[in-house]
């Protein structure tokens, strides 16, 4: 069928339909996968640099696929949301994130994220209680990343669930601050606890523009009495650099990268003794 008279649909059509072709046969891989227990959760801490120790940990979702190998979750995520899993996947993360934080010392915190479209669900409120009831974790050592475009559609049934999660203790944290398409206007409508510090700001610190950037989130952070961590430290002068301009809360390869959950003993004695 060739609707546009010129041709090209038709020089298109074979490789649009093999990229769908695979997208389905991906969609149904997602749909085994949870049962066949290939998703795994990947830690990797937040430092606090001051007191140097472990803060907590942010659970990383990891897709070990039988024949393509590890598919990072920006891959798969999108995919989850249109094949219409990521309400189990995302119900999965939570019990397991929570019963491996369950295991570790009080002071640690486990910080879940969540697609947007979770908050789609009516049960996503009974889920975390759930998750927190079978795992016996304190609702206060549960941290709830979201992202800027959860508020593209300002839906107050949206603010109505971030501070019901408030009001049951959790730490309700916005994900890579400053690189949605959103205003800031939702800043003034629900009290975030924490902003994360996006690690493109991070990047390029010689960058006057990345220095102002960064200095401005945590000045606003500062008076909106939100606690604020930069993510992405790759080195110890962007450490420095942040650690100079008030942040004490840092993620990033520069202390670990995302590890599996019997590798935390030595990546929390290695923080700690550095
Ligand atoms: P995110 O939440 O912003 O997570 C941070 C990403 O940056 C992770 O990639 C992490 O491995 C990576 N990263 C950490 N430190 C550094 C660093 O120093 N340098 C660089 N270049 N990268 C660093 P990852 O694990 O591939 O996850 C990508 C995104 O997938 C996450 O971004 C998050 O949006 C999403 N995601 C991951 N797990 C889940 C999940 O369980 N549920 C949902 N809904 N989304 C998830
Ligand atoms: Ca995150
Ligand atoms: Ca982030
Ligand atoms: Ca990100």
């Amino acid at each position: 069928e060739d609707r546009t008279g010129n041709g090209s649909f038709r020089v298109f059509e074979p490789a649009m339909r093999a990229k769908l072709k695979q997208r389905r046969e991906m969609e149904l891989d997602l749909k085994a996968a949870l049962d066949s227990e290939e998703f795994e959760l990947y830690y990797q801490p937040f430092v606090d640099i001051v007191d140097k120790r472990v803060s907590g940990f942010e659970a990383l979702l990891r897709w070990r696929h039988p024949q393509k190998g590890m598919i990072s979750p920006g891959d798969f995520i999108p995919l989850a949301e249109e094949a219409g899993v990521i309400e189990r996947l995302g119900i999965w993360c939570l019990e397991t994130a929570c019963t491996e934080a369950s295991t570790w010392p009080q002071s640690m915190t486990i910080s879940v994220n969540l697609s947007p479209m979770q908050f789609k669900s009516p049960t996503l409120l009974a889920d975390i209680d759930r998750a927190l009831a079978k795992s016996g974790l304190a609702a206060s050592r549960l941290q709830i990343e979201v992202t800027e475009s959860l508020f593209l559609d300002e839906s107050d049934r949206v603010l109505d669930i971030l501070r019901e999660m408030r009001r049951r203790g959790l730490t309700v944290s916005m994900d890579d601050f400053g690189t949605g398409y959103s205003s800031l206007g939702y800043l003034s409508r629900f009290s975030f606890n924490k902003l994360k510090i996006d690690q493109s700001f991070v990047r390029d610190l010689e960058r006057a523009e990345n220095i102002a950037i960064v200095r401005a989130v945590i000045g606003l952070s500062k008076s909106l009495k939100m606690q604020v961590l930069a993510e992405g430290i790759e080195t110890e002068g962007q450490m420095r650099r942040l650690l100079a301009e008030g942040c004490r809360e840092m993620q990033g390869y520069f202390f670990s990268t995302p590890q599996p959950k019997e590798e935390l003993p030595r990546v929390i004695a290695d923080i700690t003794k550095r």
